[in-house]
């Protein structure tokens, strides 16, 4: 018998704030999480303008403010020229009640939101329980999970799949995930370093364009995250060890080498997009709906925007406010707007850092120099004109 609930397999940054949203909208929810708790892995660090909009709604932008750092500004370099143009969200204070980046690792977000939801009467939570398997009918959702060795099933009215790139959801559903992988690999290198001492007019955001070796620079709470592609014929033991990552950090800043390291962690890096985000009942948000490289910081943001599009819509069918059609437009909106916005984007930003910088430089200095084409410039890498993009789709 299907229990009356939304079943949602993934309990990362997406899929506890898909849950926190229907929760809070009086829908009852089960998160079924593999691990023994939440993930400490450190990856996404960036929260746009929009998506803190979205969780001071949930009550936890100011948590995650208070343990993170505010980017007011960011900035495009060469390594040959220096700066080539800074933007400050100032510009876009009308279209945001937060203009500023947040800088806090997304570990902090999951238990922000874990601690705001225990206790919740229409949350549950169940860890050690992998999802494996997915089978439905016109009336509701019945999943496997495995959990201390042994099979269970588990059914409710619809499931949202947000268990990350490697979704057992998506494969159980047999959708595509239609992209490709590049060849090289992202390391990134974790530094208490204070590059702030050493580059003049540092923004806690730098992205620097070279044709031989680009990096960016961002700094979390007491940490700077420098991050490299890798494209040498070099295996991933090799390129994760502490000479190697050196190598690289040696050519940030001239003159300076030995760096402390506090962490190496390298990537594979996609750009892929599922067939479709919405199979009967069974949706895909997050990662296990669309994965692409990090620069612009826009995998988990626009992960966040699907859970928030899909609850809305999720909770008004449930409470009869809108008919079961409502459910096609998060699939119709969102994942068109990830694949003409977020892939494009992601892509462009990488072709950017790999050139001289000469022709992007050219056009990033007219951009500034123009209030009217900085403010449309910084609503669009805040992502603000994609969810105006997918409004529009209706
Ligand atoms: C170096 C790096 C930097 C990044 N920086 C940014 C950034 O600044 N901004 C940004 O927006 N994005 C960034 N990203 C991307 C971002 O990390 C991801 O988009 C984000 O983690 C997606 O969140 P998610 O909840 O969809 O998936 P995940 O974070 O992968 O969470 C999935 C959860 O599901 C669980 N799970 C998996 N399989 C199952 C299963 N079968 N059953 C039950 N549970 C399961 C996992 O244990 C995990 O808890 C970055 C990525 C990298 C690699």
């Amino acid at each position: 018998m299907n229990e009356e609930r939304v079943l949602i397999a993934g309990a990362g940054p997406v899929g506890l704030v898909a849950a926190a949203h229907l929760a809070r909208a009086g829908v009852p929810v089960t998160v079924f999480e593999q691990g023994a708790t939440l993930s400490e892995e450190s990856r996404a660090s960036t929260f746009h303008p929009p998506t803190l909009d979205m969780l001071h709604a949930l009550g936890a932008a100011e948590p995650l403010l208070a343990q993170g750092l505010k980017a007011p500004t960011f900035q495009y370099r060469t390594k040959r020229d220096g700066l080539l143009a800074e933007f400050d969200f100032a510009a876009i204070a009308d279209a945001t009640k937060h203009p500023y980046r947040v800088q806090c690792e997304q570990s902090k977000l999951t238990r922000i939101l874990y601690e705001q939801m225990r206790g919740h009467p229409q949350f549950e939570m169940e860890f050690g329980s992998t999802v494996k398997a997915v089978n439905q009918d016109g009336a509701g959702v019945t999943i496997s999970i495995e959990r201390d060795g042994k099979t269970e099933q588990r059914s409710g009215r619809y499931l949202i799949g947000a268990d990350g790139a490697s979704s057992a959801v998506r494969h159980s559903l047999g959708i595509e995930f239609e992209g490709f992988t590049w060849p090289d690999r992202l390391l990134v290198v974790s530094t208490p370093f204070d590059f702030f001492s050493v580059i003049s007019g540092l923004s806690s955001v730098s992205y620097v364009a070279d044709p031989e070796r680009w990096y960016f620079l961002l700094q979390i709470p007491r940490l700077w995250r420098a991050m490299f592609l890798v494209n040498e014929d070099a295996s991933d033991e090799r390129v994760q060890t502490r000479e190697f990552a050196q190598s690289l950090m040696a050519g940030v800043v001239p003159g300076i080498s030995n760096y402390e390291i506090s962490h190496i962690t390298l990537y594979k890096v996609h750009q892929r997009v599922a067939k479709t985000f919405k199979l009967g009942r069974a949706f895909l948000i997050g990662d296990a709906a669309h994965i692409n490289n990090p620069l612009g910081g826009m995998g988990m943001n626009g992960g966040i925007h699907d859970a928030v599009n899909l609850a809305e819509r999720l909770a008004a069918v449930w409470h009869g406010r809108s008919g079961e059609a409502e459910l096609d437009r998060f699939d119709q909106q969102r994942r068109l707007v990830t694949l003409e916005y977020t892939q494009n984007t992601t892509i462009q930003n990488k072709k950017n850092l790999e050139s001289t910088g000469d022709e992007f430089g050219q056009s990033l200095r007219a951009i500034a120099a123009d209030p009217a084409r900085t403010r449309d410039y910084l609503l669009r890498v805040s992502m603000i004109t994609s969810l105006a993009r997918a409004a529009e789709l209706g």
